[in-house]
Order: structure tokens, then C-alpha cells, then sequence
């Protein structure tokens, strides 16, 4: 009974994702109690239950109907697919939205002294990776034939270590590879954080509870960027001022009592609104201009 009325969505125990993760279930509202190490924090104010697991566990988890949803890098999730694949298997999670964070590209990198002439010079090559079936794909795609060595880790020393001629890893700043004497050449895999979820009917309720954070989601990502900018302006300059708010559609202009020809405009801008733009507000006739962050959004 209880299945039936709290989700349970799977989140990485520690790492890069487990941060980002809990702020922005925090954003949309939820309280949890986690004590340091424990599996499950439970969700004090929503009907919604995290299970901290590694990463790599959290497709299975939501394919297996463990947990309904999941927070896990792209990259993760179309290894697992691919394997399954593979398998003649059909993966069964459905990605509800792209986040964004957990940003990496998996990409091909090679050591000093190797000379890349482009994707030919993969033939007959190892390549170190632990991404084996993402690289399998990209490797047929492309009609080239290499070797692909299968590490658990430690990816970046393969070269070093005489297992491979070269790696394909995920990076984000490209501070490991320098580091270990390593160029890019490729990207063969874009990635951030994708919510998903068990492809399985869920109870009345908890769909309902889906469909709410959902919502909640979308708001999180749009203000993260949102600013409301109040001002006061001449009326005849509204139309330059309207040019100049970056990504608002419709300000609300308000008349200022006892000032027939100068009005209040109040906009939520999608942007960020940049000192920049402020002064050529000013130039333009504004005055009295007040930038305040987007705390909520709902549309
Ligand atoms: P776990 O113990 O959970 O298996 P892990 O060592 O696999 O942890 P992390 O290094 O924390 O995982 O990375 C988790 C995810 O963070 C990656 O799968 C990827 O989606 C994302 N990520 C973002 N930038 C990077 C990066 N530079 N290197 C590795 N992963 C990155
Ligand atoms: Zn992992």
C-alpha cells in the first residue's frame, strides 16, 4: 500500500552529481532527514523518498521498478541502454527532462607523440574507455575497426601503462588530460543530468505527484537565470526600453501618480540582466532601475 503512495527516486550517494542533485530537489520544496551514510532520506513535507545509490545502479534500479525515477548523467544511461541492446534487450526508462548540470562530453583523447590524423587513425588502435558499448556504437558508425580495452577505472593512465594507444573518457574542464599529457581529438558524446523514470503505471497518486514536480522542475531551471527589473521611463521611450529588456515579453507599465508622462515598468527578463544593459537603459530614459531575483516561477 504504501509502494502506492510515496515515489522513491534513486540519486548518486557521493559524488559530482549529489550536490546539485539534493538543491534542486530542495528547490522544489522538499524537506528530507538524512543522517550521514544512510540509504534513504525520507521526505519530511512531499510524499517522495530518495535512495542513495553509486550512479552507475541507477538505470537498473529504475528499469527494475525499485525506484519510479532517477537522477543520472546521460553518459551512464545510453552505456546501460546500449549494453542492453547489445543483449537484445530493450532498456526500459523514459528520460521526463535534460538538467542542467553534471555536464561532460565523453571524447576521444590522445597521449603526446600520437599522430591524430583524424577518425582514420583509430584503425587497429586500443582504446582505453570505460564507456565500451557508447564506443562500440560510435566506432560501427563510423565503419572503423579498433580495439576496445575495458577498464573499471583509471582511464587516463592506460596510455602510460602500455595498455592502449589512446583513451576515450569524460571530461568536463580538460584539466585531467593536460594533466596527464593528454590531447582531445573527439567528442563522441555530449552529456548533463536526465531525470527518468520506470516506463511502469504508476498509482493515481503518485503520477499526480509526478506531474507536480515536473512542474516545479521547469520553474527551478527558468528562474535560474530569471531577474524582475523595475524602472521608471518616459513614456515616449518605452518602445527602445521594451527593445532593450533582455527576454521579457510582456512588462506590466503602471502610470506614476502625479507624473502624467513618465510611467513604472516591471518585467521578468529570462536573462541575466548585465550592467551593460542597465546603463543603456539608463541612456535610453530609465531611471530609478531595480534589479531583484526570481526566488519562484510558475506558468
Ligand atoms: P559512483 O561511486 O557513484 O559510481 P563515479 O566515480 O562513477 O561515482 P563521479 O566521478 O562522481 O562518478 O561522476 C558522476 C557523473 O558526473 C558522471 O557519470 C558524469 O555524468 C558526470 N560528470 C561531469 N563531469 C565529469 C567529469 N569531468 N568526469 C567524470 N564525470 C563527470
Ligand atoms: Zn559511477
Amino acid at each position: 500500500m504504501d509502494k502506492d503512495l510515496r515515489l522513491k527516486l534513486a540519486v548518486q550517494k557521493s559524488g559530482r552529481l549529489t550536490d546539485h542533485s539534493l538543491d534542486i530537489l530542495s528547490r522544489c520544496g522538499l524537506k528530507i532527514s538524512r543522517g550521514k551514510d544512510q540509504l534513504i532520506a525520507v521526505g519530511e513535507n512531499l510524499p517522495l523518498d530518495i535512495l542513495f545509490v553509486r550512479d552507475d545502479d541507477i538505470p537498473d534500479l529504475v528499469q527494475e521498478d525499485v525506484c519510479d525515477l532517477g537522477l543520472v548523467g546521460l553518459n551512464v544511461l545510453e552505456e546501460r541502454r546500449l549494453e542492453m541492446a547489445a543483449r537484445g534487450q530493450q532498456a526500459q526508462f523514459q528520460i521526463l527532462r535534460s538538467l542542467d548540470f553534471g555536464r561532460c562530453r565523453l571524447s576521444l583523447a590522445v597521449p603526446e607523440g600520437f599522430d591524430w590524423q583524424g577518425l582514420q587513425s583509430l584503425r587497429g588502435k586500443r582504446i582505453a574507455t570505460t564507456y565500451p558499448a557508447v564506443l562500440a556504437r560510435y566506432l560501427a558508425e563510423h565503419s572503423l575497426q579498433a580495439e576496445i580495452v575495458t577498464l573499471s577505472g583509471a582511464v587516463e593512465i592506460a596510455p602510460r601503462l602500455g595498455r592502449a594507444d589512446l583513451i576515450c573518457d569524460l571530461v568536463s574542464s580538460g584539466s585531467t588530460l593536460v594533466a596527464n599529457r593528454l590531447r582531445e581529438v573527439e567528442t563522441i558524446l555530449q552529456s548533463q543530468v536526465v531525470l527518468i523514470r520506470t516506463p511502469v503505471k504508476l498509482s493515481e497518486f503518485k503520477e499526480q505527484w509526478i506531474t507536480r514536480l515536473l512542474l516545479r522542475i521547469d520553474g527551478v531551471e527558468q528562474v535560474k537565470e530569471s531577474k524582475y527589473i523595475m524602472l521608471h521611463a518616459p513614456r515616449s521611450a518605452l518602445p527602445r526600453i521594451r527593445e532593450l529588456l533582455p527576454g521579457s515579453e510582456f512588462p506590466t507599465i503602471i502610470p506614476l501618480e502625479g507624473s502624467p508622462d513618465k510611467v513604472a515598468v516591471h518585467a521578468v527578463c529570462r536573462e541575466n540582466v548585465f550592467w551593460e544593459t542597465l546603463e543603456s537603459l539608463k541612456g535610453a530614459g530609465a531611471s530609478a532601475l531595480l534589479v531583484l531575483p526570481v526566488e519562484k516561477m510558475l506558468s
